[in-house]
């Protein structure tokens, strides 16, 4: 038996970058309530190069899902992370410049593990105090 094919047509990166704009915009609704915020004028945040995620999805995502939420117009900075680790010969973390082969660019050994490029970070927010902001949808 064979399955029509339906084209469908959705951006699956979008949705992916989508879902992570939602729960940035979770954590720092969170993060703003507890620093006593009246409101968000901007987020910081550190996107490691591995993260898989796109930074234009993403500030298009954060643009969509903070519509009628207290980071609605707030400026999200994306801090790009070099993937970096430790190399165990030359006794330091050196950063990598392939992903296809993670080895220490100065003595090729491979590295066991990455110290930096799958973050995913909310770093910083700038904030108004005042009236302490709303839950998601309603403001
Ligand atoms: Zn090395």
């Amino acid at each position: 038996m064979r399955f029509p094919f339906v084209h469908v047509g959705y951006n699956i990166s979008v949705m992916h970058e989508l879902s992570i704009a939602l729960s940035l915009i979770s954590a720092a609704t969170q993060a703003a309530r507890e620093a006593g915020a009246g409101s968000v004028l901007g987020l910081r945040v550190r996107v490691g190069v591995l993260a898989a995620v796109d930074e234009d999805a993403l500030r298009f995502s954060f643009a969509l899902a903070s519509e009628g939420t207290a980071l609605e117009g707030a400026t999200l900075t994306i801090e790009s992370v070099p993937a970096a680790g430790w190399c165990p010969v030359c006794h330091r973390e050196v950063e990598i410049q392939s992903i296809q082969a993670i080895r220490c660019p100065s003595c090729a050994t491979p590295l066991p593990h990455l110290a930096h490029g799958r973050e995913l970070e909310l770093t910083s927010l700038e904030i108004i105090e005042g009236e302490p902001i709303h839950d998601g949808a309603v403001r």
